[in-house]
């Protein structure tokens, strides 16, 4: 690690970052830390995004005060993490995440709890009440990190567990890039940088802090966050980073498969998503987090490209542009949307009804991910439930058109309709259709809710309602 790099300290003259950019929250955390005499540094993200002029997703802060101290100074903390700690300090609308300064982050654990910023902590203090009962419950595990050495990595250097306080300097060290590690000091408004952020974030550059094949080998999520990071804010990825992500894609897997599937999402759904997959085809991260995928895609590249994934990411991109939500579920029908309807087909051709061939394709692609990027179930089932209403689109809704709008992935099942008709315009939009016939069906529901006969007969009121109208419809009045 540079440990040899002198710390700079910007004034508050020469940089951009006034209180009035925080959040007012983070602002009154870090006072009352400051207020009883603790060091209390904004961190992270936060510091980063404002010296860019962006707005930040979540302002982070690292203190000398120990998770129990947090906790007796702020009412509203609780402290997260099974076998360590970090305090969220609960607003309103607002959690502010407070760390204590450590010497190195443990990424497994980290992992595991599902929180990147978690720190394994060794109490220095003796616990208060309300976690006595839990460390009770937890102690053999306690125990065994009490007595074992405070930082430990496997044989072949991945950091697997340490619970070790650390100075500022440290802290800022064993961070993963040298732009997020800058600290927005309270005390005086000052920038500190023991890294080098600052000369980086002005060249656009993300720079691993200390040796880049070291610090991938600890923890090799952290390519993928190098990816994250460029792609979001447009940086170049320094030379050595880069060609260390480039010798270690391969041990991309020895994160685990859950894991895995969160930061992926993050990269894919940040909105710089086409951008992000055509970085990591290129340095080879995309490889071994989906085998079988890509070795479908460069099967086919030389005579007939599969566009489809590209463009699918691009309108994903303009959707979250513009504002809109896209669930992992829509993310995943639409990025592997052309592979799975080829093993559709396959299932289909093999003699399975289309329902079935859905499952089963939906299924074999679970099943051929799940080594190495592990979907949770509840969006597998709506991949599928996507997937197989696009056959059910199809049809003229007859009597069963309001169970399909009820189905709970109705509206991802729509936006996937859309991107497709994008794809291949048709000649009358069958999204339209069904976007127009559910808002009829939740004007049958408004309707009936004002009736004064109380809401039993408003129901049967609304029931008969769209029973006529149902029956006056003639059929095949979908288009196409
Ligand atoms: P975002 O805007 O996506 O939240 P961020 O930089 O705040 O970006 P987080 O994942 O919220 O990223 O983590 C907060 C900070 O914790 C990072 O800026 C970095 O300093 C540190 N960090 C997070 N994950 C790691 C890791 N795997 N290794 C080292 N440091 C990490
Ligand atoms: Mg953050």
């Amino acid at each position: 690690m540079n440990t040899n790099m002198e710390k700079l300290i910007i004034p508050r003259a020469e940089h951009s970052i006034s209180r009035s950019l925080l959040s007012p929250n983070g602002v009154k955390v870090l006072y009352k830390l400051r207020e009883h005499g603790f060091i209390a540094y904004l961190v992270g993200g936060g510091v980063r995004d404002l010296l860019l002029g962006r707005e930040p997703k979540d302002f982070d802060v690292v203190t000398d005060a120990t998770p129990n101290q947090l906790k007796k100074l702020f009412r509203n903390c609780r402290l997260i993490g099974r076998r360590f700690r970090l305090a969220h300090i609960h607003f309103h609308d607002e959690i502010i995440e407070v760390a204590t300064f450590r010497s190195t982050v443990d990424a497994a654990e980290a992992a595991a709890e599902g929180a990147p910023e978690a720190l394994p902590e060794e109490p220095a203090e003796a616990p208060a009440e309300a976690e006595q009962l839990e460390e009770e419950r937890d102690g053999r595990r306690r125990r065994r990190l009490h007595h074992g050495p405070p930082i430990l990595k496997s044989e072949d250097g991945m950091v697997l567990r340490d619970n070790v306080f650390g100075t500022p300097e440290e802290d800022a060290i064993r961070r993963d890039f040298t732009v997020n590690a800058l600290f927005y000091n309270i005390a005086d408004f000052s920038i500190i940088d023991h890294v080098g952020g600052m000369e980086d974030l002005k060249n656009g550059l993300i720079r691993t802090i200390g040796d880049p094949m070291v610090r991938f080998t600890e923890d090799p999520v952290r390519m993928i966050r190098a990816i994250r990071f460029a792609s979001m804010l447009g940086f170049n990825i320094e030379p050595r980073t880069e060609a260390a992500i480039e010798a270690l894609c391969g041990t991309i897997n020895k994160a685990t498969p859950p894991r895995l599937y969160e930061e992926v999402l993050k990269l894919l759904l940040m909105g710089a998503g086409e951008r992000t997959y055509q970085m990591m085809r290129h340095n080879g991260l995309f490889e071994p987090l989906f085998p079988h995928f890509d070795a479908w895609l460069s099967r086919e590249s030389d005579c007939y490209p599969h566009v489809r994934v590209s463009k699918a990411l691009e309108w994903v991109d303009e959707q979250l542009g513009q504002g809109n939500p896209v669930t992992p579920s829509l993310l995943i029908a639409l990025m592997f949307g052309e592979y799975l309807e080829e093993k559709v087909a396959q299932f289909r051709d093999g003699g399975l009804p289309p329902q079935q061939a859905t499952d089963a394709a939906v299924a074999a692609f679970a099943g051929e991910l799940a080594p190495t990027v592990s979907v949770p179930n509840r969006a597998i089932v709506a991949v599928r439930d996507i997937l197989n209403m696009q056959q059910r689109f199809q049809k003229t809704p007859g009597r069963n058109g309001r169970g399909v709008v009820a189905r709970p992935a109705f509206h991802d099942a729509l936006q996937y309709l859309r991107f497709m008709e994008q794809l291949t315009p048709p000649k009358r939009s069958l999204a339209d259709w069904w976007e127009r016939f559910a808002a009829q069906q939740s004007e049958g529901v408004v309707e009936a809710a004002p009736e004064p006969r109380g809401e039993a007969a408003a129901g049967e009121a609304a029931k008969k309602k769209r029973r006529r109208r149902r029956r006056r419809k003639k059929p095949g009045a979908a288009p196409e």
